[in-house]
C-alpha cells in the first residue's frame, strides 16, 4: 500500500525531488508519450525512470500501421534514417506461405516500421523533453504517496547509484512501469486472475540474408519442445535493416500444461530456418532474453484515485496479436487528454468525472475488440496457437487473408470504405461493449 503523505517529519530522509501537475512513472513507449502529450497540452509534468538512456528491453521491435500512425501523430520523423519499413507481414504454416500487404486505408498508413527498443525509447524520450517534460533518469519508484482518502499524491523513489531516498508531488500520477506494475499493484489494483499473461522471448542475430527483407515474418506451425503440442504463439523474424534481425517466439502458457519452456522451443525451430540466413550461435549478438506479456486489459480499473494505468502496467498487449507498442502509445494519448480536460475544471467532483472518462474512452475505442481477442485467445489462439486460423484455405484465399490482417493488428477505415472494413465492423458491433470497470473515488475538496 502507499505511504501516508504528509509535512516531513524530522527522522524523515527523503529529499524533495520536485512538485507537478502530473507524475509519469517510466519512460518506456507509454510514459514517454503520455509525457509528451501532457507537455504539449501545457500540463507540467515529470518523468521518472529508473535506467539511464539509451538502455534495452526485450522486445521485438516490430510497429504495424496502427503504431506507426500514433508515432506521426506524436511529431516522429518516420522518414529519418533508422527506421526500417515494412510492407507487410508473411505467414509462414504448414509448408506454405503468404504476404499480405498492409491495407491501403485512408486514416492509417500503409507501412510498418522496426527499430530496435535501444534506440526507439531513447528517442521517444528525447521527444517528451523537447516538449518540455522534464525527465529524471535513475530514478526508481519505489512506492505512492497516499493522503488519508487513499489518494495518490506522489511518489517516493530512490536516485542515484547512491539510493538517495526522494520524494515527488502531484494530484494526477499516469502509472507507465511496465509488466511489473508496480505503482499499480501499490495502489491496491491486483492483476485479472482470469486474464493471461503470456511470455516472449527475442534475440538478435546477424544475418545480410534477411535485415532487409521488406516483410515482417511470422511463423504459426511452431511445436513445443516438451508436449510436441501446436505453440499457443507464434515466432517472428523481423528485419531491422542494420545487419541484424530480431528472431524470437511468444506463447501463452498451456491450459493444463503450464508455461512454454520457450529456449528449448526456439531452439527446435530455429533447426528449420533455411540455413543461408545464418542463423546459430555464431551469429548471434546477445542472449535470449525473455519477458512477460500482460494481455487482453489484465488490470483495471484504468483510473483509481488519481492513478491511470497506461501500456503494460494494465495489460494493454493485444490479445490477437501480443502487440503492446501502439496501444501503449494510444492509450497514453487517450490518458493525456483525458488529464489535460481534467485539470481545466477545479479539484473536486467535476474533475473527478473527468478522470473517469479515461477508462471510458479505452472501453469505447478498444472493449469490444479485446473482448472478442480474449475470447479467441481462450477457445482458439490459448490451445492451438494460429495454426487453425492459418487453415490451407484461409491461405488461398486473399480477401480471408486481408480480413485476417486488418483483425489482427486492428486497422480499419471508420466510417467503412470497402467489404473488408464493413465485415470487421459488423463483427464487432455484434460483441457486447464490456462495462468499464470502476471503483468509487472519493472526490478531492476544492
Ligand atoms: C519478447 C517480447 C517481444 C515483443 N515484441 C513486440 C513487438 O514486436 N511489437 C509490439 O508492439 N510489442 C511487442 N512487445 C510488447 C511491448 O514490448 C510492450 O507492450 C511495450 O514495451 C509496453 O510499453 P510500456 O511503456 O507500457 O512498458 P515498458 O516498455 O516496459 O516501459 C516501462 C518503463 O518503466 C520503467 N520502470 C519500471 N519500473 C519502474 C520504477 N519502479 N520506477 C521508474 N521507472 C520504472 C522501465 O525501466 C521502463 O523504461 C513485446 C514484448 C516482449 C516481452
Amino acid at each position: 500500500m502507499g505511504a501516508a503523505d504528509g509535512p516531513s517529519s524530522p527522522g524523515d530522509t527523503h529529499q524533495d525531488g520536485g512538485e507537478a501537475q502530473v507524475l509519469v512513472v517510466g519512460a518506456g513507449p507509454a510514459g514517454s508519450a503520455a509525457a509528451l502529450h501532457l507537455a504539449r497540452a501545457g500540463v507540467e509534468v515529470v518523468l521518472l525512470e529508473k535506467s539511464g538512456f539509451p538502455r534495452d528491453k526485450v522486445c521485438g521491435d516490430g510497429l504495424t500501421p496502427r503504431g506507426v500512425h500514433q508515432l506521426i501523430r506524436m511529431g516522429i520523423d518516420v522518414n529519418a534514417p533508422g527506421w526500417t519499413r515494412n510492407r507487410g507481414m508473411r505467414w509462414v504454416c504448414s509448408g506454405r506461405q503468404v504476404e499480405i500487404d498492409w491495407p491501403r486505408l485512408g486514416s492509417h498508413p500503409d507501412f510498418g516500421l522496426t527499430r530496435s527498443r535501444h534506440d526507439f525509447d531513447d528517442l521517444l524520450a528525447a521527444h517528451a523533453v523537447g516538449a518540455g517534460a522534464r525527465l529524471h533518469t535513475g530514478v526508481r519508484v519505489t512506492a505512492p504517496l497516499t493522503d488519508r482518502a487513499g489518494r495518490i499524491t506522489g511518489v517516493t523513489g530512490v536516485a542515484g547509484p547512491e539510493k538517495r531516498p526522494v520524494r515527488y508531488r502531484a494530484p494526477l500520477v499516469v502509472a507507465a512501469d511496465g509488466a511489473s506494475a508496480r505503482t499499480a499493484v501499490l495502489m491496491g489494483l491486483e492483476r485479472d486472475p482470469t486474464r493471461t499473461v503470456a511470455t516472449a522471448a527475442r534475440r538478435y542475430y546477424r544475418s545480410e540474408a534477411r535485415s532487409q527483407d521488406p516483410y515482417l515474418e511470422l511463423w504459426a506451425d511452431l511445436l513445443c519442445s516438451r508436449t510436441g503440442r501446436d505453440l499457443p504463439g507464434y515466432g517472428w523474424v523481423f528485419p531491422l535493416g542494420d545487419g541484424r534481425i530480431n528472431v524470437g517466439l511468444g506463447a501463452m502458457p498451456h491450459r493444463s500444461r503450464g508455461a512454454v519452456d520457450l529456449r528449448a522451443t526456439m531452439d527446435q525451430w530455429l533447426t528449420r530456418l533455411p540455413q543461408d540466413w545464418g542463423v546459430g550461435e555464431e551469429t548471434a549478438t546477445c542472449p535470449l532474453r525473455s519477458a512477460a506479456l500482460p494481455m487482453g486489459f489484465n488490470r483495471h480499473p484504468q483510473y483509481h484515485r488519481g492513478l491511470l494505468l497506461v501500456g503494460d502496467s494494465a495489460g494493454m498487449v493485444s490479445p490477437w496479436s501480443g502487440e503492446g507498442i501502439g496501444q501503449a502509445l494510444e492509450a497514453a494519448e487517450a490518458a493525456a487528454e483525458t488529464i489535460a480536460l481534467a485539470l481545466a475544471r477545479p479539484s473536486g467532483t467535476g474533475r473527478e468525472h473527468a478522470l473517469r472518462q479515461y477508462p471510458a474512452e479505452i472501453n469505447r475505442r478498444w472493449g469490444r475488440y479485446y473482448r472478442l481477442g480474449n475470447l479467441a485467445g481462450d477457445l482458439i489462439l490459448g490451445r492451438y496457437g494460429y495454426r487453425p486460423i492459418l487453415h490451407p484455405r484461409v491461405m488461398a484465399s486473399p480477401p480471408l487473408l486481408r480480413t485476417l490482417a486488418r483483425l489482427l493488428t486492428h486497422v480499419a477505415d471508420e466510417p467503412p470504405r470497402d467489404t473488408v472494413d464493413a465485415l470487421l465492423h459488423t463483427l464487432l458491433r455484434a460483441v457486447p461493449r464490456p462495462r468499464p470497470l470502476t471503483r468509487r473515488t472519493p472526490p478531492t475538496r476544492p
